[in-house]
């Protein structure tokens, strides 16, 4: 090992997001073919994981882009690129607390503008508070567009109609006005005065490549001007992150790793978090891929090297990465006597994700520690309880979890599952439970899904509840249709206003209670209920004797409880239609005159 220590200025690590379809994996590719296109013999633009476009190219792109950014003087040695675009494996980057990318391309197709991925990788940007350009992609496909391939776009822009010019302005200022929504100011690249406040807008095609130029200059200025103490780096023990764990013919299984920070050695030992637990074992092989010109005369698709220096993607072969789990940090343990530090340090960070707590929530599971912690952050934003959350696939003990929650909170006794599978003996216990499970792959999904599974259920609740309240009516007795007078008694009705069902009671106009009405019939047919206007057949029930206590002509009304008329006035004052609101206000009159706080909503 050196015994000197060194500092360098690392590659800012560069991640790719937005919405599918609007062009993430076209831009890398337009990058890395610039990157493979531009460099310098012997240059490796390919990492595991990631791709770097060096510094020698950076000087090539900028050359022509001098009379624009004439400071611009290359400092770092490259960027480095993620290169899985979109939030899978951009959760996996995560850090305590952060984000290990230094800096994200938001990529927002111009056609198409905001959609609900672009709003979520905003939402993720702002919460691990990673600095963000946005590439307003496709303006080739403006109508009218003049392409010239690869050219700036403040060169290109000069070729354009007045027409397509005005439309891109219009596309511009949308996307614009949908960043102010979510907090953000914005403007084209080439108008923004301060960056540190302003987000730079980039039109570019990745397609064509117009525009490609100024956003990898710009990027190189901003990182350059805002975050360069943050990128220095030194011979120190490696600090990294899990980015996948992958099985490889004849190496088992293996970890793609970030290194963000220092330096890693073969025979190092480090640490990750596992399954089970925390994982230490010793690096057997850094592995890089093979050149392609190199491909032919080697086999296999790495090579090995003895030692690699943030910032860089590798392979790690090593003992025992069984259990490792994607998005874990990894640490290098600079000695042995250290190790319960580490041990304790990886356990915290990962118990701050994996966690059971005894309270009414729900029950959620990822596929790795990035997608996890994720998950739980949608729910922080969605403010859904969570009373457990863990890595792997659903088991019965989560269903277990899940509907002992149901028996108190039907809304929470669920589970949330990303990206894992639903294990058979959890699916059928899941469905004699009644457990829902919510899964995808894409969390907003999951999110929607559950959001109007709940909805639904308030809905039903709603209902029940509304359907035992007695609903306010008013009946008149038709004269010649005394069928019988008592025990019950039976008479021809009109209903004048609201709902008559059986099962309540009515009383008179001076709030005399009569009974219960048991049926209601149209000849021979036992209706459920009638409505303003109709004319049926009713029994009443009670202390009634048609004759004496009522009469023909007379009006009735459904005689409503108390604690009914509170809730019809105050929770489900939408759910009576205007008739039966009127009703309603004849029945509190009645009422009041023997209860002054009948209706009395305070
Ligand atoms: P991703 O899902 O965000 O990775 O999107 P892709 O890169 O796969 O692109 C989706 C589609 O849009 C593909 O058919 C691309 O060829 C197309 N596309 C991407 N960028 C551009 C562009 O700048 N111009 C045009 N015309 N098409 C593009």
């Amino acid at each position: 090992m050196s015994s000197t220590s060194r500092e360098w200025i690392r590659q800012p690590i560069i991640v790719v997001m937005g919405h599918v379809d609007h062009g993430k994996t076209t831009l890398l590719d337009k990058i890395r073919g610039t990157a493979v296109a531009r460099k310098e013999p012997g240059e490796i633009t390919q990492h595991v994981g990631a791709s770097i476009v060096p510094a020698s190219v950076l000087k090539k792109i900028a050359e022509p882009l001098k009379k624009y950014f004439p400071k611009l003087q290359i400092e770092i040695p490259g960027l480095l690129f993620i290169d899985t675009p979109g939030h899978e494996l951009f959760a996996n980057l995560r850090k305590r607390g952060g984000s290990v990318a230094d800096m994200a391309i938001l990529v927002v197709d111009v056609m198409e503008g905001f959609q609900p991925q672009t709003v979520e990788a905003i939402n993720i940007l702002k919460e691990k508070r990673v600095p963000f350009v946005v590439a307003a992609n496709k303006i080739d496909r403006i109508e009218g567009w003049r392409p010239t391939p690869d050219a700036p776009f403040l060169e290109t822009i000069r070729n354009q109609s007045q027409r397509a010019l005005n439309l891109l302005e219009e596309k511009i200022y949308r996307i614009a006005g949908e960043l102010y929504n979510h907090g953000f100011e914005a403007e084209r690249f080439d108008r923004v005065r301060d960056f540190r406040r302003t987000v730079a807008i980039i039109p570019i095609s990745a397609k064509t490549g117009e525009g490609v130029s100024e956003l990898l200059a710009l990027i190189t200025g901003l990182v350059q001007q805002f975050m360069k103490k943050k990128l220095v780096t030194s011979s120190e023990p490696a600090k990294g992150v899990v980015l996948e764990v992958k099985e490889e013919p004849g190496l088992g299984t293996t970890i793609d790793v970030i290194i963000y920070d220092g330096v890693l050695r073969k025979n190092d030992l480090f640490i990750i978090a596992g399954k089970s637990k925390p994982v230490v074992t010793r690096v057997r092989a850094l592995l890089m891929p093979r050149p392609l010109q190199d491909m032919r005369m080697h086999e296999g698709r790495f090579t090995q090297v003895e030692e690699v220096y943030a910032a860089t993607g590798v392979k790690v072969s090593a003992p025992d990465l069984d259990d490792a789990l994607a998005g874990s940090p990894l640490y290098v343990i600079p000695d042995e006597t250290k190790l319960q530090d580490y041990l304790r340090m990886v356990s915290e960070e990962v118990s701050e994700l994996r966690f059971k707590v005894e309270s009414d929530g729900v029950v959620i599971k990822a596929d790795t520690l990035g997608s996890l912690e994720a998950l739980l952050e949608a729910m922080r934003r969605e403010k859904i309880p969570v009373r457990l959350a863990d890595v792997g696939n659903v088991s019965r003990n989560d269903v277990i979890e899940a509907s002992v929650v149901k028996k108190s909170k039907p809304e929470y006794g669920v589970i949330l599952a990303f990206n894992v599978k639903l294990l058979p003996e959890a699916e059928e216990l899941a469905a004699r439970e009644g457990v829902k499970v919510f899964q995808s792959n894409i969390i907003y999904h999951i999110i929607e899904e559950y959001g109007k599974w709940v909805k639904e259920l308030k809905e039903k609740e709603v209902e029940k509840e509304v359907s035992s309240l007695v609903r306010p009516a008013k009946i008149r007795i038709l004269p010649g249709f005394i069928f019988r007078r008592s025990d019950p008694a039976i008479v021809g009705i009109e209903v004048l206003g609201g709902v008559l069902k059986p099962g309540c009671n009515v009383m008179r106009s001076d709030g005399m209670e009569l009974g219960m009405v048991v049926q209601i019939r149209d000849r021979d047919n036992v209706l459920k209920e009638a409505r303003a206007g109709q004319q049926v057949a009713i029994s009443i029930k009670g202390r009634i004797m048609v004759g004496r206590h009522v009469d023909e002509g007379d009006v009735l009304y459904t005689s409503i409880p108390k604690d009914h008329v509170t809730m019809w006035l105050t929770k489900h004052r939408d759910k009576l239609s205007t008739d039966e609101y009127l009703v309603l206000r004849e029945i509190i009159e009645i009422k009041k005159k023997q209860d002054p706080f009948y209706g009395f909503t305070g």
